[in-house]
């Protein structure tokens, strides 16, 4: 049953204790905060963590959660949006807005970690490196990545990563930066194979599953969730991208992370309940709410 008023999410809920998007753009989405709250809790999604990018997204991510009960923030500089010269960026259509000239890399640090302190704040990031799209060089990348995870060991926040072809650099520096614990490291919109899954389950690092899993070319992705220990796994959209099969090439919504879930527990084979008990301490102990 759908309440009334709330966008139809094309499913049952998930059952009890259900569970949460743990990445989400909601502010990229453009579409009013109250109905994709609603939409999502209609679905089992009680909490939205909404991922900062740039100084622009952290604030709006921030105040959001500061207005809405279910939803959560987190703050960084998108490893795509590190490069302060103007002109850096080619023309194109650029997933997150806003150059961060004319600050200084220590200004627009000195703001994302005093935004930190905020409790709703529960995550640093989507900090890390993009080596496949290369708007910010490599080493200007690894530096902002290590300025992050420093933010992040001050602040007892947990370290949220986006890896895109970057395995190896990641690992290494996470390596030297370490050890994490009691500190948490999530790898958002998990990306690795088996191999790569079962090196992060070692270091004890949470792999963020998001909606891709269901693609049907990504049988590597699939066997990457069959080696993550459940109590290592959470999932997300990273909507308004990559919306789950079958609504593929429609826009992505928090709502959709119970097809993500859903798809979770039928490869590792266990109850969708067992599943959102697992997402749900797990959300518990990474973000602190
Ligand atoms: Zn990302
Ligand atoms: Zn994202």
């Amino acid at each position: 049953m759908t309440p009334a008023g709330a966008p139809f999410s094309g499913e049952e809920p998930l059952p009890a204790p259900g569970a949460f998007d743990a990445h989400a753009h909601m502010d990229i989405m453009g579409l009013p905060v109250d109905g994709v709250l609603a939409a999502a809790r209609a679905a089992g999604i009680g909490r939205v963590v909404n991922v900062g990018c740039d100084l622009p997204s952290s604030h709006w991510s921030v105040s959001t959660a500061a207005e809405y009960a279910d939803a959560y923030a987190t703050v960084a500089i998108h490893p795509n949006e590190t490069l302060l010269a103007p002109g850096g960026r080619p023309p194109g259509d650029p997933p997150h807005g806003g150059r961060l000239a004319p600050h200084t890399p220590s200004e627009v640090l000195a703001e994302i970690e005093s935004m930190a302190s905020d409790p709703k704040v529960v995550a640093i990031g989507e900090t890390g490196l993009d080596y496949y799209r290369d708007w910010s060089p490599r080493e200007v990348q690894r530096e902002w990545f290590r300025a992050h995870i420093a933010i992040a060991k001050r602040t007892g926040k947990t370290l949220m990563i986006h890896d895109r072809e970057a395995h190896e650099d990641i690992l290494t520096i996470l390596a030297d930066e370490g050890p994490w614990p009691p500190y948490s490291v999530i790898f958002h919109c998990f990306s690795g194979d088996a191999r790569m899954a079962a090196r992060c389950a070692a270091a004890g690092y949470v792999m963020s599953f998001a909606g891709n899993i269901t693609f049907k070319n990504a049988a590597p992705l699939r066997a990457a969730v069959e080696a993550a220990p459940p109590e290592l796994i959470l999932a997300e959209t990273d909507a308004p991208y990559l919306t789950p099969v079958p609504h593929r090439g429609k826009p992505n919504s928090p709502a959709m992370t119970a097809y993500t879930i859903r798809a979770l527990a039928a490869l590792k084979n266990m109850p969708v309940a067992d599943l959102c008990a697992h997402l749900q301490s797990t959300g518990t102990r990474v973000f602190h709410w």
